[in-house]
């Protein structure tokens, strides 16, 4: 499995079947503090004795940047953890979470061991950690869902921006206009680094350029799924928006990102259909 250290005491795994997940570790001597989990048990497995072989007890926190299971599958292997999340994630995992691990354990039977676990600690908009000399704040990053958080160690500004910041923004799941202020806050929680929910790590050079164009993102694909429904369109003109006329790569996540493109124009129009009908009610 591909691991990074992107500081002293800071490491990134990545999940090599699933859409390069990535997971962090801070490896803390009173217990490392784990920054999402890896989708499959086998890969949070790796994990779990990476901790062990650096002497370390096992993970003293785990959080959970929001409730998809890529993300929240391995918690379990942290039995010991204390589980920090935002409140409307634990929500979710309450109301969904059993029927959402039934179904995908049916799908993949390598989800066998995975259990549900819900969150011990839940927060509104912030939260700060102050944990062996080492100071996190976590803050509400929401649009890719409702409960999206991102972690930003404060010593290295390494922020771990959950899916707030992927190679394509994901709305279909959340919020366009929400998920928009969040990447402006991130431009103005200034990180050194940005660890993605999914893909590469940015780099201080690039941050700027990847979150100001994925906000450009978000207002091509409004505009453009607005003309199309402006002149009658149906939903079978989205195909013909291509995502680099809109300004992202085709190439990232091995090509996953054309689909998660189309998702988010299918839910847009959607979402822009329904309220057009909605006013027409109205006047
Ligand atoms: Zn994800």
């Amino acid at each position: 499995m591909k691991r990074e250290r992107v500081a002293e005491d800071i490491f990134v795994f990545y999940s090599d079947t699933y859409a390069q997940a990535a997971a962090g570790i801070v490896l803390l001597p009173g217990g490392a503090i784990v920054i999402d989990t890896l989708p499959f048990p086998h890969e949070t497995s790796e994990i779990v004795q990476f901790i062990r072989d650096h002497g370390i007890p096992g993970a003293r926190f785990v959080i959970n940047t929001h409730f998809h299971g890529d993300h929240t599958y391995g918690t379990c292997f942290f039995p010991d953890a204390t589980v920090i999340a935002h409140r409307a994630c634990r929500d979710a995992l309450v109301k969904w979470g059993e029927r959402r691990l039934a179904e995908a354990k049916v799908v993949t039977p390598s989800l066998q061991e995975v259990e549900l676990r819900l969150p011990d600690v839940v927060f509104d908009d912030e939260m700060h950690l102050h944990v062996d000399g080492r100071n996190l704040l976590l803050t509400h990053l929401p649009g890719h869902t409702a409960d999206s958080i991102g972690v930003l160690i404060e010593g290295d500004r390494v922020l771990f921006s959950g899916d707030a910041v992927m190679p394509v923004p994901y709305i279909p799941w959340g919020n366009r206009d929400q998920l928009r202020s969040s990447l402006s806050r991130v431009l103005t929680m200034r990180p050194e680094m940005i660890v993605q929910g999914h893909g590469d790590i940015l780099l201080r050079g690039e941050i700027a350029d990847a979150v100001e164009s994925s906000i450009s993102y978000l207002d091509n694909i409004k505009e453009r799924v607005e003309e199309i429904i402006g002149r009658g369109g149906t939903e079978a003109d989205l195909r013909k928006i291509d995502i680099e006329t809109c300004g992202r790569s085709r190439i990232a996540l091995d090509g996953l990102v054309c689909q998660l493109h189309q998702a988010n124009l299918k839910a847009l129009f959607r979402l822009h259909l329904q309220q057009r009908q909605q006013q027409g009610r109205v006047f």
